[in-house]
């Protein structure tokens, strides 16, 4: 069973809430798969299934892509939240993959179906240790790295709906509650995970944690 731990590896007396996520919050991801630019938010919530610290993952399709995201851990129930207030109600930051079924949503978003199937599936968030937040996160690099190669990095600088107008957004919708996590979007560079690979979930330089995929033989 998950469980949000600290950076030295002491759980965090926070149960482990809903993951709300926005999809399309930098603009050359959102070329890269040819979407439009969003007039607001896109938001969607994976369940709390979705959460996992494991470092060996399998799955029974190779159909699996991964977003590499700045991840937020609520501390306090959060709604209608002003955005001047989002800050103090933030315990703090930790790296996350959403790990996406891109095929499936491919044809889920053709047929106007939801994404649930593509993005909610057990073990579709790996997240690292959370680091308590002690000021206002301004500046923040992070990044996805493979057999000592740059997959995905991303700056916080080059979100389009920055992290207090994306929470105090969220908040208005669905309240969130201690324990909860937002994902705050993927830059590009998201890809097919392969066979047994290792990836290292990096911020500011260094990393916060590691996962190995192995995809099983589906038929
Ligand atoms: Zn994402």
């Amino acid at each position: 069973m998950y469980q949000h731990r600290d950076i030295q590896g002491n759980p965090i007396d926070l149960a482990a809430g809903k993951v709300v996520c926005v999809g399309r919050n930098y603009l050359a991801h959102i070329h890269e798969l040819k979407n439009e630019v969003p007039k607001s938010p896109l938001l969607f919530i994976k369940p709390n299934t979705s959460l996992t610290s494991a470092q060996q993952i399998s799955f029974n399709t190779a159909d699996i892509h991964y977003e590499t995201e700045l991840a937020l851990l609520i501390a306090k129930p959060m709604s209608h939240v002003a955005i001047a207030d989002v800050w103090q109600h933030v315990w703090g930051w930790g790296i996350a993959l959403d790990l996406t079924k891109r095929e499936l949503q491919s044809k889920l978003k053709a047929k106007g179906h939801p994404w649930e199937l593509a993005k909610a599936f057990d073990n579709s968030c790996p997240i690292s240790s959370f680091t308590p937040l002690t000021a206002a996160l301004d500046e923040f690099e992070f990044s996805l790295e493979w057999d000592g190669k740059v997959l995905q990095q991303g700056d916080i600088a080059n979100m389009i709906t920055p992290i207090p107008q994306l929470l105090a957004y969220a908040s208005q919708h669905f309240t969130l509650m201690p324990g909860d996590v937002i994902l705050t979007g993927t830059p590009e560079g998201v890809g097919q995970v392969k066979h047994q690979d290792s990836f290292s979930l990096k911020a500011n330089g260094t990393t916060l944690h590691q996962v190995c995929f192995a995809i099983e033989n589906n038929g």
